[in-house]
């Protein structure tokens, strides 16, 4: 594979910024190595930039893109609807079929509402939980990404450093401008220690507790045996409603998102990302008994572009797909074989490195020598090294998030698993000196 260069990425990026603010329109596109790229189109496991380069892409759109970037029937499906109707500012037979397939799939969805992003459905989760128990204190966990608002981005990047004592953390906010009443409410802990959960859990004035229920945004680490179930019922035994943030793990992980392959029902769930393929959709799911507050209008709950039919009728297709036996058996299958060549590749090169997650969404740590169980666990993750690995690998044809996740879609298949593993190892023999 020869090295590939992108200056018309970054030059189209650094003109366009007299315009588009640094040329980007999400932070999370921001500070890529060598440069934030710009594309004409995706096809399949892969994505085509404007400096003619074919990358294989497991960005993937930061996740949702599971059926890779041109499913035809996602596509047909929504072309099909964009002749009878783009918005009706009412209800349509789509948002209904759409909600029954995720009540057939998730455990805990017994109603659904949906929303216009991952970020809102958190908010209104949030609401619902307050709503409902008359309570306002929430705990989040450190590390645990939520949603850009000032309720949520509490010790979300922080350095560990700054997060003071692990029994007392000191809770951060996540930017500049927050708004820090906002966060009153809020308490932060660390995660996958069950003791100090509980022991706040049975004062009784905890509204919510909201979780990825495995980590993924920080660093692919999985709850420690038996902390889920504790959680779960001592929230039970405490009126608290437990959340589990699907965002990512949401029919991703498999069709009932992590909670159906955990084993652990939570009150609530959110969804985005996978559930429709690229389309906005978004959506809390929950317990009848909870969900049903928002029947009688008085938890205020807007969105105009909610349940939109294009976005729902796209939903629908990708579902119908990820509903299938044994959808998620090629990912499973891809996806190891990735984790595991990954973790080799710096394994034999002398560079220590932790691989976690699911073989659908894995994180790769460099620098860790003991598995992390929580956020703190990844403090000498060594961020820069990885930085300059994933921009080694890009020019082998790879793209990679940077801050370290890795996410699979349907169209990884063998060929290009073994493409992405020569690719790897070539990136990781470039950069092994500085890494070491
Ligand atoms: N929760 C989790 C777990 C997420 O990963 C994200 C997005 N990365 C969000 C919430 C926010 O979703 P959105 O970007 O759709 O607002």
């Amino acid at each position: 594979m020869e090295n590939r260069t992108f200056t018309r990425s970054a030059e189209r990026v650094r003109a366009a910024s007299s315009t588009v603010v640094g040329g980007v329109n999400s932070n999370f596109r921001m500070g890529v190595a060598p440069t934030p790229l710009v594309f004409e189109r995706g096809e399949g496991a892969y994505l085509l930039d404007i400096d003619g380069n074919r990358l294989i892409d497991y960005y993937l759109g930061l996740g949702p893109m599971i059926l890779g970037h041109s499913p035809r029937d996602v596509i047909d499906a929504a072309k099909q609807q964009l002749d009878v109707g783009l918005l009706y500012g009412g209800q349509s037979e789509l948002e209904y079929r759409a909600a029954a397939l995720i009540a057939e799939m998730v455990p805990c969805a017994e109603r659904v509402r949906f929303a216009g992003s991952g970020t809102e459905a958190v908010q209104l989760a949030l609401r619902l939980a307050r709503a409902v128990t008359g309570r306002s204190a929430v705990i989040k966990f450190e590390g645990h990404y939520h949603g850009w608002v000032d309720s949520v981005l509490w010790s979300t990047s922080t350095p560990p450093e700054q997060l003071g004592p692990e029994d007392d953390p000191v809770k951060q906010p996540g930017s500049a401008g927050q708004d820090l009443p906002a966060g009153q409410n809020v308490e932060t802990m660390s995660w996958n220690r069950a003791e100090t959960l509980l022991e706040r859990l049975r004062k009784g004035d905890i509204a919510a507790v909201i979780m990825e229920a495995t980590m993924c945004n920080s660093g692919g680490i999985f709850a420690r045996p038996g902390y889920l179930e504790a959680v779960r019922e001592e929230c039970t035994r405490h009126g608290t409603v437990l959340i589990f943030d699907e965002v990512i793990t949401g029919f991703r992980v498999g069709p009932g998102g992590a909670q159906k392959r955990l084993g652990v029902t939570p009150d609530l769930a959110i969804f985005a990302k996978a559930i429709a393929n690229g389309f906005t959709v978004a959506a809390v799911a929950g317990r009848g008994e909870v969900m049903d507050r928002l029947a009688d209008g008085s938890i205020m709950h807007g969105g105009t572009y909610n349940a939109q039919p294009v976005a729902m009728a796209a939903a629908i297709a990708t579902m119908d797909r990820l509903a299938r036996p044994g959808a998620h058996d090629g990912m499973e299958r891809q996806g190891t074989r990735l984790m595991q060549g990954i973790e080799s590749a710096f394994t034999e090169a002398g560079i220590p490195v932790m691989v976690g997650g699911y073989p659908q969404i894995f994180t790769v740590n460099l620098g860790l020598t003991e598995k992390p169980c929580n956020y703190r666990g990844l403090a000498k993750v060594n961020k820069a090294g990885y930085r300059k690995f994933t921009a080694a690998l890009l020019g082998h044809g790879v793209r990679a998030l940077e801050r370290g996740a890795w996410f699979l879609s349907t169209e990884h298949d063998d060929a290009i698993v073994d493409q992405t593993l020569s690719a790897v190892r070539a990136a990781v023999s470039e950069v092994a000196t500085e890494l070491r």
